[in-house]
This record gives C-alpha cells, sequence and structure tokens, in this order.
C-alpha cells in the first residue's frame, strides 16, 4: 500500500488499464499460492483429520468410561488415542517448522537482526534521536562511526556516479513552497491510508494492520484450515491494490482492533505524508518539507541545460535530507521520518534513448525479477544485462546502464550479490505515463527491501513543472538543413463548445487537443460524412457529441529548422541510510572468542566503506613503543588513513575484538621501534613491516592499491593460529 500511494504523486493515478491488470494479477496470484504452498497445503489438511481424529478418540474414550466398559477395552482404547495425539503433534511440529522455513519472519531474522541492531548501538552507529527525552520515533542520529560510514558511502557515491558520469551536482533548499509540490503532485497525492483507535485517537498504517493479521495467523495459528491459510496469503499478496474501502472491508470482517487497547478502528483514510510549514513570519506563504530530492532539480532544468551547453542526454544530481512524516514507522532505520537521499535525473531525447557506455555493463549477469516471473510465481534469475535489454525485458539502453552501474555500485560496497536482486515494477505499481521501473531490492531481516528505484519516468515531471510555471521546461534539436513536416493541427471552436458544454466546456477542450492523429483522423473522417461524432471525454466520465462546427482537424505543411521537445527523464533514487542498514546486515558476523567461551562480534566492511580503516596499539605501555605509534599516527594522518591509537593497558586480544565490532580492517601493532605487524581483520592474519613502510602499506591496501594478498606475498608474515598465539 505505501508503495502505491506514496508512488502515486510523481508515478499519478492509476488508468483504467491498470485497474484492469489487477485483477489480472489477483487471479494469477491465486494459482501461485496453489502451487508454491502445495506441502503447507496438505500439512494443514492432514492437522485438520489428525485434530478430528483425536477428538473423536477422546470422546469414545470418555463413553467407554461413562458406560464402564471392561478394563482392557478401555486401554485399548487411551493407547488409540495417545498414538493419535503423538500423530496429530508430528504433523504440527512439522508444519511449524515448514513455516518457519518458508522465511515469513522467522525467529532466527529476528535473534539476528536483535544482535546486529545490539552492536550497532553500543557501539553508536547510531542513536535513537532525542533518546534523553525518550525518543521520537522515526528519528535517529548518526553517532561516529555511523557518520564516518555514511560519508565513505556518499563519497564513493559522488565519485561512482557524478564524478565518472559527469553529472551536475545541485544543492537545493528542504523548505519547498506548496506551488511546487501542487505541481508535482505531491499536495494532493502523497498519502497512506491510516485508522485511529477510535477511543484514544492512536493512528496506525491500516495496511501494516491487516498485514500483521494475516503473517500473525499463519506463522502462529496452526489451527487455521489449509483454505483459510491460502486466503491470508491472498490478502497479503494484493492488498497493496485494494482501495480504502476494500482495506477498511477487510479490517472488518477479521475483526481488527487497535493492537494497544483493543478498541474499533475507524475506517481507511488517506493521510498526507509530507511536513507542512510556512515560510516567512506572516504565514501567507505555505510550504513543506521536501518529501524528495528530484524536484529542485526539475525547477532548475532550464538553467542547468543552458550550463551544459544546450545538449542532451545529461545529468543532474542531488544529496540531500527527504521528511516523510511515516505514520507508525517500525522497521528500524529502514523507515523513518528524516532520511538522506541521492536522486539522478538523467535527461535524455524520447526518441534516442541508446547509450554510449552500454557495452561496459552489458555483460554483467545478477539476479533479476521481471515482470512475467512474478507474475507466473517463479523466483528472480540471473539474466545477463546485454540480453536483457536486447529482448526488451528491460525497456532501454540507458535504463539498463543504470541498472548495470546501481549493480556495480552496491556489490563494491560490500552488499551481497546473492543478496541483491532487480524486481521489475508490475504494471499495476507503475504509473500510465512511465515506460518501465526496477528496484533494487536487498534482502535483510526484514526481507527484501527496496532501496534503490530506477525509473523510465518519461517526459512527466518536466510537462507538469512547465504547465504551472509557465516556463517552457524543453530542449532542441537542430537540424543540419530545414526539414518540412506535416504537422497535426487541432482547433476547437471554443464559441460553439462554450454554447454546448457551458462548464465543462475545458475538459472536452483538453480531452480534443489531447488526441493523437489516428484518433484525430479519425473523428475528421467521421465528421465529413456523418456531421457529428461520440466522443469519449475521460476527465467527465463519459460521451459527448460533437458535431462538426465545434472542431477543425487539419495537417499542415511545415518547414522546421529544429525539433522541440520535452526531454524524458531516467531517474535512479538511492535510499542511503536503507544502503548502509542493510550493508550493516550483510557484514555482520560472529566469531568464538580465542578460549570459545564468547561469540565477539565482527564487522567485515570492505576498506572503502569501513569507519575507520586502521587501529594503531603499542604493544605494551612503554614509552618507546609510544613514541613510535605517534610517528606512525602522523604519517597515516598524512596520507589520508583514518585511524585510532588504543593506548589502554587492556590485553591485545580485546582490544582485536574492540576494533573488529567497529568494522576496522587493519591493525598495526607496534613490538619494536624498528618494525611492525599488520594485521587483517577477517584472516587475522599478520605480516611483519619496517616502521616506515607502515602507513604507506596500509594506505595501498585501504585503497585498494594492492590486495591483503599481494601483502601478504611481500612481507615476512603468520597465519592466524600463529597470530592467536600472540593474543
Ligand atoms: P520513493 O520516492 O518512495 O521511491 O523512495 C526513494 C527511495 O527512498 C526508496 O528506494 C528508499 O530507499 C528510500 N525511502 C523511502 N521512504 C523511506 C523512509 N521512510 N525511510 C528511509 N528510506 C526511505
Amino acid at each position: 500500500m505505501r508503495i502505491l500511494s506514496a508512488f502515486i504523486p510523481r508515478r499519478q493515478i492509476l488508468s483504467l488499464r491498470q485497474f484492469q491488470t489487477n485483477s489480472i494479477r489477483r487471479e494469477s496470484i491465486s494459482t501461485i499460492h496453489a502451487s508454491m504452498d502445495a506441502t503447507e497445503q496438505s500439512l494443514r489438511q492432514s492437522l485438520s483429520e489428525k485434530s478430528s481424529s483425536v477428538e473423536t478418540q477422546g470422546n469414545a474414550v470418555r463413553a467407554l468410561k461413562a458406560s464402564r466398559a471392561a478394563k482392557p477395552e478401555i486401554d485399548a482404547a487411551i493407547d488409540l488415542l495417545n498414538k493419535l495425539k503423538l500423530e496429530k503433534s508430528a504433523v504440527e511440529k512439522q508444519l511449524q517448522s515448514t513455516i518457519s522455513s518458508s522465511g515469513n519472519g522467522s525467529l532466527n531474522r529476528e535473534a539476528f537482526r536483535q544482535a546486529v541492531v545490539n552492536t550497532l548501538e553500543r557501539r553508536l552507529f547510531y542513536i535513537p534521536s532525542f533518546k534523553i527525552y525518550r525518543g521520537v520515533a522515526g528519528l535517529f542520529d548518526y553517532g561516529p562511526p555511523g557518520c564516518a560510514v555514511k560519508s565513505n558511502v556518499l563519497s564513493f557515491w559522488r565519485q561512482h556516479f557524478i564524478l565518472e558520469e559527469n553529472m551536475l551536482e545541485v544543492d537545493c533548499p528542504c523548505v519547498t513552497p506548496e506551488v511546487v509540490l501542487k505541481a508535482s503532485g505531491h499536495v494532493d497525492k502523497f498519502t497512506d491510508l491510516m485508522v485511529k483507535d477510535e477511543k484514544t485517537g492512536t493512528c496506525y498504517r491500516a495496511d501494516h494492520l491487516l498485514k500483521d493479521y494475516c503473517t500473525e495467523k499463519l506463522e502462529k495459528d496452526l489451527t487455521i484450515s489449509a483454505e483459510k491459510a491460502a486466503e491470508y496469503k491472498d490478502v497479503l499478496a494484493v492488498m497493496e491494490d485494494y482501495s480504502p474501502e476494500e482495506l477498511g472491508a477487510k479490517i472488518k470482517e477479521y475483526g481488527i482492533t487497535a493492537p494497544d487497547t483493543k478498541n474499533p478502528l475507524s475506517d481507511p483514510y488517506p493521510f498526507n505524508l509530507m511536513f507542512q510549514t510556512s515560510i516567512g513570519p506572516s504565514g501567507l506563504i505555505p510550504g513543506y518539507m521536501r518529501p524528495e530530492t528530484a524536484q529542485g532539480i526539475f525547477v532548475n532544468f532550464k538553467d542547468l541545460y543552458y550550463y551544459n551547453g544546450r545538449k542532451l542526454p545529461f545529468a543532474a544530481a542531488q544529496i540531500g535530507q527527504a521528511f516523510r512524516n511515516e505514520i507508525s514507522p517500525r522497521q528500524g532505520l529502514l523507515r523513518v521520518r528524516e532520511f538522506t537521499l541521492a536522486e539522478i535525473e538523467h535527461f535524455v531525447d524520447p526518441e534516442n534513448k541508446s547509450h554510449p557506455k552500454f557495452s561496459d555493463v552489458s555483460k554483467l549477469e545478477f539476479l533479476m525479477f521481471p515482470r512475467e516471473e512474478q507474475m507466473s510465481g517463479q523466483s528472480a534469475k540471473k539474466l545477463c544485462l546485454g540480453e536483457a535489454v536486447a529482448k526488451g525485458t528491460v525497456n532501454n539502453e540507458t535504463l539498463g546502464y543504470f541498472i548495470g552501474r546501481v549493480y556495480l555500485f552496491l556489490t563494491r560496497l560490500g552488499i551481497d550479490k546473492e543478496r541483491l536482486r532487480f524486481r521489475q515494477h508490475l504494471a499495476n505499481e507503475m504509473a500510465h505515463y512511465a515506460a518501465d521501473c526496477w528496484d533494487a531490492e536487498i534482502e535483510s531481516s526484514y526481507g527484501w527491501i527496496e532501496c534503490v528505484g530506477i525509473a523510465d519516468r518519461s517526459a512527466y515531471d518536466l510537462r507538469a513543472h512547465s504547465e504551472k510555471s509557465g516556463v517552457a521546461l524543453v530542449a532542441e534539436e537542430k537540424y543540419a538543413e530545414p526539414k518540412e513536416v506535416e504537422k497535426l493541427v487541432i482547433n476547437p471552436v471554443k464559441k460553439e463548445l462554450g454554447l454546448a458544454f457551458k462548464g465543462t466546456q475545458k475538459n472536452v477542450v483538453e480531452s480534443l487537443e489531447a488526441m493523437n492523429e489516428k484518433e484525430a483522423m479519425e473523428m475528421k473522417a467521421t465528421l465529413e460524412s456523418k456531421g457529428e461524432v461520440e466522443f469519449y471525454v475521460c476527465t467527465l466520465g463519459k460521451n459527448v457529441s460533437i458535431k462538426k462546427n465545434m472542431v477543425s482537424i487539419s495537417k499542415e505543411k511545415k518547414k522546421e529548422h529544429q525539433r522541440v521537445f520535452t526531454p524524458s527523464v531516467i531517474e535512479p533514487s538511492f535510499g542511503i541510510g536503507r544502503i548502509i542498514y542493510c550493508l550493516y546486515e550483510h557484514c555482520f558476523s560472529t566469531r568464538p572468542s580465542k578460549a570459545g567461551d564468547e561469540q565477539l562480534n565482527v564487522f567485515r566492511f570492505p576498506p572503502l566503506v569501513a569507519p575507520i580503516k586502521c587501529t594503531v596499539f603499542p604493544l605494551v605501555q612503554n614509552p618507546q613503543f609510544e613514541e613510535a605509534t605517534k610517528v606512525i599516527s602522523k604519517e597515516l594522518t598524512s596520507v589520508g588513513i583514518s585511524h585510532k591509537i588504543d593506548i589502554t593497558g587492556t590485553s591485545i586480544g580485546k582490544r582485536y575484538a574492540r576494533t573488529d565490532e567497529l568494522g576496522v580492517p587493519f591493525a598495526i601493532t607496534v613490538d619494536s621501534d624498528t618494525s611492525v605487524t599488520i594485521r587483517e581483520r577477517d584472516s587475522k592474519d599478520q605480516v611483519r613491516v619496517s616502521l616506515k613502510e607502515a602507513a604507506s602499506v596500509v594506505s595501498s591496501v585501504a585503497e585498494g592499491k594492492m590486495t591483503w594478498q599481494d601483502v601478504w606475498a611481500s612481507f615476512p608474515h603468520h597465519s592466524s593460529a600463529a597470530a592467536d598465539e600472540q593474543e
């Protein structure tokens, strides 16, 4: 539901075609479930049969006892009852394990998440904002290592996209006047459906309550029939498409009440997610905190186009805060009320969406989840990007190019490629004007999470701002030679239309002007032969009768020196906080301590994102080693390597454990004033280098100029087993 409604403002109202697709999807999803969950279905069936056998046999035993039957007869009946109970409990166990392994929120995932989140909070990667005042849901601070990781992710983003693609970076205000967000559609449509506790007024996301109800029934209630289980699964699959009325009806049908109080709930109604404000002291200029950064780029299109020498394609990019007043944020760092977005708007000629660098990514193979596979109940498959574009699975080369670049960006950061997939939007998720959309989804303990949206949004945004502002946001293509073109000219005769349609004249005029060439020429032919034609005006939702004197349609020949058009926009939009959280989960692991008595946490961050690249420890507290530590620290600073000195008197093993938990990839131990050891976090292997070389070796390997294998091969070394001895 969230995706749909938040998505609508820029991905606008569902068209009739999309509503039709929804019903097609509903049918096919039922079929998918029928085949996918065969095991679970048959176990539920068998459990209900076993339960009724147990009940029948229980009644039989009671009847025998009441009729004072012979003891051997009663004993035999009790034996049978016990046997049936055992069979029932075996099926129960099987069902329970089938449900948890199907991944609908298994306990393991929650335990894993808890371990990650505890470590992140304890080491101040993030802090719930305003904690001493009990915090505010959906607002988080980044602590020192969190800030460092974020800054590394953003600087790699700038390098990978802005620098490598020569993008034009802008930085626009968060406070945005209403008119801009009215034009973009956010003021009217940036909503989620909400319900209220009728007695306390507490608000909930309506779809979340329905989702929780169905999930809990499926995971915890072993007594529900196979048919009921299939129904709940069906609801989960199609609830994104529910209208407010359908959602309200389901909530009533299932008797869902407010989770905290069990009070009745209101009907669902739309809640706009933007934070409203006013600009200036008079309060007369309404504004909002921007829900995305993209609008700042669109409104600057004209200047950026000139800055780029009036050439297409070009891309503009922006990193900045976005604000969404989420109704009841619950997924920790994944759904927050203020977050960092990094967005690219790549402007391209709609008639030529090829990309000169597509061949750089065309050979990449990764998990893709096209629409057809989703509809037919298959799972994501490894596909070759070049083939996906050639076959038309991905709409065009530019969109494909960005999908490939996003894949490279995420995997280089440390996202596990087996837990990254590109899912194509189903027809009902996309606005009528969008050509194609793919989400980079990353699997985490919360399931598959949309972290980057990559959409071909056609010309929608620039057109919307052109219309509202009156400033033409267009590009031109100058012809080498003037071209003779035949142009369709539709002239509605406003006087006649006004007389005939009065207050609805505007709707009729707009629909007439929006006709494509085929429609217009058909109308012309009918008007000439019959003098009158039935014409469907979609904004009125009915047919009107158009007479010959109400419109003139012709084709005129003209010489044109240039083509003026509204560029299409291809938009990759990155939720930086989501990417970082998934990275934390993908990099987190535990390993036993040397004594084997506890599990130690390790963040296996690639050096690129590690918050601190190196720790420096003097082995023991002694003035010579401390002096050498200072020298190394100075050199690390001069080569720009972030580091931390640990001179606490604790054991070296404890100090390693502390830096492993922060994900520091290298540790220099100063155990002499001429040479030191460098330890690599994941292998725990060590090399010995001279004091003078230490900083440059760490810098080379941290910046990817050398691999650890190169370092290992170039210096005297000892393996982790030997290193453990030292710890
Ligand atoms: P959208 O404009 O809704 O497609 O969102 C763009 C990106 O922003 C998504 O791909 C997410 O990564 C991220 N995002 C959206 N909503 C939130 C939120 N409430 N908290 C954190 N990230 C979000």
